[in-house]
């Protein structure tokens, strides 16, 4: 089982650990790890494992049961072996960035005109979000776009926090999130609360405070059926 350090502190750059396991040859289990696993939308970190004598790119990283597996290229540290832990900062944070900016969004257009997301992805230099509505008009684009700039600017603080299920399941921000649909097993939800913004159950990294997403820019709107749209955004720099 691998400890999820980035799960407490997002801003973790580096970490020691120990090889548990190598699967296939060169997928390295660790004992804890500050490597984020493809997941809800946000793609895995890059980065280093270094150790006495050695050192490899991390190239993937993914979930497996309790398990994260770092994918590497070269030869694998065996198990036992102490290794640092180094994910590519610039891009980790651009992911962050760009996850609390969907999330950010998520709770504009519900509150502008009750629509719920239907999906999302993020890249280091865009992210794209789907969401239940029947038109998307230029004016009610720009709508989106300067709500969403407006409450970011003020600041928010975003935390972290677990919850149990039971207690979840009776906030309206979470239920309208589908929160009940997260697996029964799930007796403790992870929920990022973007103050005043939104409030959902994810696994993702995110920024401390809506002002370093900056500026949100719609760069893209696309019909994706009758009922649903999709945004692509970008990140003022
Ligand atoms: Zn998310």
């Amino acid at each position: 089982m691998t400890e999820l350090l980035y799960a407490d502190d997002s801003y973790l750059t580096e970490c020691d650990a120990t090889v548990t396991e190598v699967r296939d040859g060169n997928a390295v289990v660790l004992d804890r790890t500050v490597f984020y696993p493809t997941g809800g939308g946000q793609p895995h970190d890059m980065g280093l494992l270094r150790w006495d004598g050695g050192e490899a790119r991390v190239v993937e990283v993914k979930k497996q049961g309790p398990d994260v597996l770092h994918l590497i290229e070269g030869p694998a540290p065996t198990p036992g072996t102490r290794v640092r832990a180094v994910i590519d900062w610039e891009r980790r944070y651009a992911l962050m960035r760009h996850h609390t900016a969907l999330h950010a969004m998520s709770g504009v257009i519900y509150q502008l005109f009750g629509a719920t997301v239907t999906g999302g992805q993020m890249y280091p230099d865009r992210a794209r979000m789907d969401f239940a509505l029947p038109d998307l008009s230029p004016d009610k684009v720009q709508r989106i776009e300067d709500t969403t700039n407006r409450l970011l600017a003020e600041g928010r603080p975003v935390h972290v926090r677990s919850l149990p299920r039971e207690e979840a399941l009776q906030i309206p921000d979470l239920i309208r999130t589908k929160v009940n649909l997260i697996p029964e097993s799930v007796r403790v939800l992870r929920i990022i609360d973007i103050e005043g913004i939104d409030m959902q159950a994810d696994g993702g990294t995110h920024v401390r405070n809506t002002r370093e997403v900056g500026r949100v820019r719609v760069v893209k709107t696309e019909n994706k059926g009758k009922e649903n749209k999709r945004l692509e955004i970008a990140l003022d720099a």
